[in-house]
């Protein structure tokens, strides 16, 4: 399978192909037709299979760059554990949609919460960051989730650790719910879970959060 047999918009596919992919990595040829179909995924891989690309290319082709009626700006959020990971996951999603008009934010603690209240201000599509100051941001009304349907978590096994945990929890009340049956037109949560080991945390996660989620194992 290659990128150009992939339901992806023009502009994205120049994205990728001008950082220099020619081919999905096998984590990507699996990933991003099922999220593509609006499947939760849950995916065991360690760095370096080229996972962050195999969220943030269906993260991105699911954005709708003009903010239709009924959507905040937010419409997708991916929750990683550092900063440093913010930063970097943040910067594959600046360079894979150079072409195409997404506003992409990073946002995590350590930082003061006046820059983001007027980054805020204006349009955001994609939010990368840590889970404490987006909750933050969710429960103080400064960001709205409400239009969110994508929820990517990378190193969730990190971000479900006792920590994290209880945040996480407490951030999916903020998203829309998922959708039942198969319209692909209601905003509905998709989750995505990248997680190099699967401690009982993430397999408690999947039953309660995850709908017949797409499983990839490499
Ligand atoms: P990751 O596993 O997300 O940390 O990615 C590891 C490295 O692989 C990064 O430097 C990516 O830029 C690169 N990469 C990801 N996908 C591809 C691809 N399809 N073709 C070539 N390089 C890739």
């Amino acid at each position: 399978l290659e990128f150009e047999d992939m339901p992806l918009p023009r502009s994205l596919l120049m994205g990728i192909f001008e950082a220099g992919f020619e081919k999905p990595s096998p984590i990507q040829e699996q990933a991003i037709p099922a999220a593509l179909e609006h499947r939760d995924i849950l995916a065991r891989a360690k760095n370096g299979t080229g996972k962050t690309a195999a969220f943030v290319i269906p993260l991105l082709a699911r954005v709708d760059e003009g903010v239709r009626k009924g959507r905040s700006g937010i419409q997708a959020i991916v929750l990683v554990p550092t900063r440093e990971l913010a930063l970097q996951t943040a910067q594959v999603c600046k360079t894979l949609s150079k072409h195409m008009g997404i506003e992409v934010m990073v946002t995590t603690g350590g930082t003061t919460l006046k820059d983001d209240i007027l980054r805020l201000g204006q349009t955001v599509h994609v939010l990368v960051g840590t889970p404490g100051r987006i909750l933050d941001l969710a429960g103080k009304g400064i960001a709205d989730l409400s239009g969110c349907g994508v929820f990517v978590m990378d190193e969730a096994d990190k971000l479900l650790s006792p920590e994290f945990g209880p945040v996480m929890e407490g951030l999916l009340g903020y998203l829309p719910p998922p959708v039942e049956g198969d319209n692909k037109d209601a905003i509905g949560r998709q989750v995505m879970l990248f997680s190099a080991t699967f401690p009982m945390i993430v397999k408690d996660f999947k039953d309660k959060h995850m709908r017949s989620p797409y499983e990839i194992n490499l």
